[in-house]
């Protein structure tokens, strides 16, 4: 099970808004629906360690193709996390860091 964060990117081709929903595992994984700024849930099918003061999560989204244009877009982000709140979604710097984050690959803590 997963949660989504939903978003609005840029298309990398004709700079047109576009929504996207952001699978990840982290907090309790339900499907819940999470937007920026939201605080992520705990007490259920929990993924990952409550209130770290700084965490990155592998972030996949289900569609990234633009409607306006057809331009596949970028899927893989890291969503940044702060005392369960989070921050922001950016492009993936690298898988390598959540494969050898011995965390499943959700999540990479990033300091505390
Ligand atoms: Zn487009």
């Amino acid at each position: 099970m997963y949660n989504i964060l939903q978003e609005a990117i840029v298309c990398v081709n004709c700079n047109k808004r576009i929504k996207i929903s952001i699978q990840f595992s982290f907090g309790d994984t339900w499907l819940f629906r999470y937007k920026i700024g939201d605080t992520i849930r705990w007490g259920g099918n929990d993924k990952g360690i409550p209130n770290l003061p700084l965490v990155k999560v592998y972030g996949l989204a289900e569609e990234a193709v633009c409607p306006f244009c057809n331009t596949e877009n970028l899927k893989e982000y890291d969503i940044i996390i702060k005392k369960d709140v989070i921050q922001v979604s950016r492009a993936m710097e690298s898988y390598e860091h959540y494969l050898s984050s011995a965390n499943e690959g959700d999540y990479v803590i990033l300091s505390g």
